[in-house]
């Protein structure tokens, strides 16, 4: 469930009523910001909606103010914390998982997802009914009990593994989960409950019902696919994480090649030459298909570099590549 990133205020107004659509706030926002936002008054629909920032008087946004007001949460947010607590909820940011699930996990924890129950104590309008089975929806029942959540949990590898104790809260529950060190097996735990929260409202708000099978491989996928992207970034990253330079003895010249993994469309080489006082000489750059390793990559621009000839042209270049393990190969082949 959850919003597009690109809704506009509007969208979470139930026209009928010309009120907060409040079901469509729980569902989308923690219960103190659902809060704030029923503080504001509607003024019937007139105006044009447009993005505000609520820390300036302009309402224009800027990175500055946004850093100041992220660092005043994030402070005040660890001062309530334990240090018991603490220690749980930096292994919980830490996890290898799209940063919502983390995000749903803390309430999770926190116990303030907009169950039928919770919902029902605030709006008794509102059913206190799980939309599968038809009982009483606490969090418990949700994630635990009901039969639908049953054959899923039945049907993922995680039967048995991560048992929810009689009377034992969910944060103790996640704790006890963590401790067990299984950190992969863990991360696919928390993205199935994560699914199992987002198949639960799109049933309830949508009518939309998945095959429990589908379910399990799907968070299996989600959380494959992320990982995998995650791993491309670090490598582009472990690329990108120069030495410094360091200047070369004068009359000599320096040749850093450098290289840079495109995905599907292969690799980047990178030759760049500077005299001694870091006077930019030549640079040269070349792409070559294919799927290549980092240190294949970097291997590359060095051939690439050897086919340019620079010692040639410079008897006195001293060779750098950002590459470690392959300047060590390098070293020791000669
Ligand atoms: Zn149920």
């Amino acid at each position: 469930m959850g919003l597009p990133v690109d809704a506009a205020v509007w969208e979470l107004i139930d026209p009928d009523l010309e009120w907060w659509d409040e079901t469509l706030l729980e569902s989308c926002f923690p219960s103190d910001i659902v809060k704030a936002i029923k503080q504001i008054p509607l003024r019937g629909n007139e105006e044009v909606d447009t993005l505000v920032w609520h820390n300036s008087k302009s309402g224009n946004y800027t990175v500055r103010e946004g850093f100041k007001s992220w660092l005043a949460d994030f402070l005040r947010q660890e001062v309530v914390e334990t240090q018991g607590e603490a220690e749980v909820w930096r292994q919980i940011w830490k996890l290898n998982i799209p940063p919502k699930i983390r995000h749903f996990l803390w309430r999770f924890m926190r116990e303030i997802l907009p169950t039928g129950v919770q919902v029902h104590k605030r709006y008794p309008r509102r059913s206190d009914r799980c939309p599968f089975c038809g009982l009483v929806e606490t969090q418990t029942q949700t994630f635990c009990e009901c039969q639908w959540v049953s054959r899923i949990w039945r049907r993922s590898e995680f039967t048995g593994l991560f048992q929810l104790k009689d009377d034992d809260s969910f944060y103790n529950w996640v704790k006890r989960a963590l401790e067990k060190g299984e950190v992969e097996k863990f991360e696919g735990w928390c993205v199935l409950l994560w699914y199992l929260w987002k198949e639960r409202n799109a049933h309830l708000f949508n009518g939309a019902k998945l095959l429990e099978e589908e379910i399990v491989v799907r968070a299996k996928y989600l959380l494959e696919d992320y990982k995998i992207h995650q791993g491309r970034q670090k490598e582009q990253l472990a690329i990108q994480e120069r030495q410094v330079w360091k200047r070369p003895n004068q009359g000599r010249v320096s040749v850093c090649t450098d290289a840079g993994i495109l995905g599907d469309e292969g690799a980047g080489l990178g030759v760049v030459i500077r005299d001694s006082s870091g006077r930019f000489c030549l640079a040269a750059t070349k792409r070559v298909p294919g799927k290549w390793k980092v240190e294949e990559a970097e291997a590359l621009a060095t051939e690439f570099e050897a086919q340019m000839d620079v010692q040639g042209h410079f008897p006195n270049a001293v060779l750098e590549s950002d590459c470690q393990v392959l300047v060590q190969k390098l070293q020791a082949a000669h």
